[in-house]
């Protein structure tokens, strides 16, 4: 899979404002500072497509267009509003910083999602710093465990998740191909 063309088209605070042509939208979800406009960016291998925030950020994937939608607003009015009224929606990636214990705020998205059976990536943001102790030193896969034990309870399959890093680009490739085979099924 490649990134062939990446546009931001544009950024809007509720759902009837979101483009409305029909195209397969993933949603990039996360607190500040996960790591969503670095992975972004990475992703379309651009710097400043990304607006950099300091609220969760929901990003609408239009194909491998991008819209960066910065949630001025409570979390729960806009994003989750368009999580259960967005035919077009695929999947939400959550993203979730591997480098540092989970957050509760994190566990509270996910059970979220689940409960309201909406389609979800783990999506593990800054594998790279896996071996620094700081940070709690929690390796990735303990991290994931807590959180595949979290989901796989609203869903008949745990979801699907990925591990990433923006600064080796590690699950770059996997990513986009994941996108790819969702979009198509
Ligand atoms: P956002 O608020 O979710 O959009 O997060 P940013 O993309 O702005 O990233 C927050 C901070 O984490 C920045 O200082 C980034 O450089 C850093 N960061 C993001 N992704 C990675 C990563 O994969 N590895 C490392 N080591 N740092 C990262």
């Amino acid at each position: 899979a490649q990134v062939e063309q990446a546009e931001f088209v544009k950024s809007s605070v509720e759902t009837e404002q979101c483009p409305s042509d029909g195209l397969p939208e993933f949603a990039l979800v996360g607190r500040s500072n996960v790591g969503k406009s670095s992975l972004l960016n990475s992703l379309v291998k651009r710097k400043k497509l990304a607006l950099t925030s300091k609220k969760p950020v929901s990003v609408i994937w239009r194909r491998y267009a991008a819209a960066p939608h910065e949630v001025r607003t409570d979390w729960a009015k806009f994003t989750k509003d368009y999580f259960l009224n967005r035919p077009t929606l695929v999947s939400v990636f959550l993203l979730i910083d591997a480098s540092i214990p989970a957050k509760k705020i994190d566990l509270e998205y996910a059970s979220w999602l689940g409960q309201n059976k909406i389609p979800m990536t783990l999506v593990f943001t800054k594998c790279d710093k896996r071996k620094k102790k700081k940070n709690g030193g929690k390796k990735p896969e303990e991290n994931l465990q807590d959180f595949l034990e979290l989901t796989q309870k609203f869903f008949q399959t745990a979801p699907p998740w990925i591990m990433t890093s923006s600064v080796t680009n590690q699950g770059r490739d996997e990513i986009l191909l994941h996108m790819s085979q969702l979009r198509n099924y």
